[in-house]
C-alpha cells in the first residue's frame, strides 16, 4: 500500500486522490446532509478521480454516466426492452442509484439533452423523488443516494450552460489543475516516474498552460502529464513521450505544434 492510500469502510484501498483544498470535507458534509454537488473545472484535473475516491471512502456504490449530446432522460431512467418475446422494464443508472442509495455521477452534464435537467429537479430538492412516467412509479431516493454532476465552464457556449434554476440546486466546488508541488506528487504516484523528471514534466505543463487562450483552447491536463510520465517510466524517450502525450493531443495546427516543440526544447534545456 502506498503512502497516500486511504482505506474504505470495507477496508479496501480507495483510489488515490490528493486533495487540493477542503473538497473532501465539503463532499462528506454534502453526503451527510443529502445535498447534491456540482464539480466545475477543466477536463483532466481530477474531478472523476475525486468522485470515485469519495464513493469508496463513503462505502457507496458509484454509477458514472458520461453525458453526450444525445443522452436523454430515458437513458438515465430506464426503458422497456424486448427480451425473449416479452417486454420488460430495465432501470437506467440513475434509477438504480436512487433505488440502491448509491452515488450517481453525471460527467459533463451540460452536454446532455434538455429533458435530463427536468428529471434532476425533483431529485435535488428535499422531496428526493424520481418520477418514472413510463411505469407510473414515483421513487423516493433510498438513504445514501447522492447526485453529483460535473461540467467544464471553459467549454461554455450560450446553448450549453446550466440554467440558474438547475445550478442553484447544487453545492458547487471549483477544481483546477493542482499547484506544481501537488501535481508532481500525483504524477509520481500515478506513473512511478522519478522526482526529477516528474518536476520537469510539471514545469513544462505550466508553460503550456500559460498559452491557453493565445495558441491553445485548453491547457494540458494533469491526465496528459500522467500519460507522458507513464510512457517515460516505461522506457520511451523523453521527446517522443512528450510529443505523443503533451503536444499532439493539444492541437492539429502545424505552426502551433512547432512552437510548442520549441518551448519543450527551451524547458528541457
Ligand atoms: P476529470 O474528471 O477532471 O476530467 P480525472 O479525474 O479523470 O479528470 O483525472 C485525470 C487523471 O489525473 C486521473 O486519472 C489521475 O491520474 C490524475 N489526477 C488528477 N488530479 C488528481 C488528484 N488530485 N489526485 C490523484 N490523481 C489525480
Amino acid at each position: 500500500m502506498n503512502a497516500h492510500a486511504t482505506t474504505t469502510k470495507e477496508g479496501a484501498a480507495a483510489p488515490f486522490y490528493l486533495p487540493q483544498r477542503d473538497e473532501i470535507e465539503i463532499f462528506e458534509a454534502a453526503a451527510r446532509n443529502d445535498l447534491p454537488v456540482l464539480l466545475k473545472g477543466p477536463t483532466g484535473c481530477g474531478k472523476t478521480r475525486f468522485v470515485s475516491h469519495m464513493a469508496a471512502r463513503l462505502g457507496r456504490k458509484l454509477y458514472t454516466v458520461a453525458c453526450h449530446d444525445d443522452l436523454s432522460a430515458s437513458d438515465l431512467i430506464g426503458r422497456y426492452l424486448l427480451k425473449g418475446g416479452e417486454t420488460v422494464w430495465v432501470d437506467g443508472p440513475l434509477t438504480r442509484a436512487v433505488r440502491e442509495g448509491a452515488i450517481c455521477y453525471l460527467d459533463e452534464v451540460v452536454e446532455a439533452r434538455k429533458d435530463v435537467t427536468v428529471v434532476l429537479h425533483p431529485l435535488t430538492d428535499d422531496r428526493r423523488i424520481l418520477p418514472i412516467d413510463r411505469t407510473g412509479e414515483e421513487l423516493e431516493a433510498a438513504p445514501g443516494f447522492m447526485l453529483v454532476a460535473s461540467y467544464n465552464p471553459g467549454y461554455q457556449n450560450i446553448l450549453k450552460t446550466l440554467k440558474p434554476s438547475t445550478r442553484q440546486r447544487f453545492l458547487a466546488m471549483e477544481f483546477d489543475f493542482p499547484p506544481p508541488e501537488q501535481e508532481k506528487t500525483i504524477v509520481i504516484e500515478e506513473s512511478g516516474i522519478d522526482e526529477r523528471r516528474a518536476a520537469m514534466l510539471v514545469r513544462l505543463a505550466g508553460k503550456l498552460r500559460a498559452l491557453k487562450g493565445q495558441d491553445l483552447e485548453e491547457g494540458v491536463s494533469t491526465r496528459l502529464v500522467v500519460y507522458a510520465a507513464t510512457l517515460i517510466a516505461g522506457g520511451m524517450a523523453l521527446d517522443r513521450a512528450i510529443a505523443a502525450a503533451m503536444i499532439e493531443p493539444l492541437t492539429d495546427d502545424a505552426d502551433i505544434k512547432r512552437g510548442l516543440a520549441d518551448l519543450v526544447v527551451a524547458v528541457l534545456g
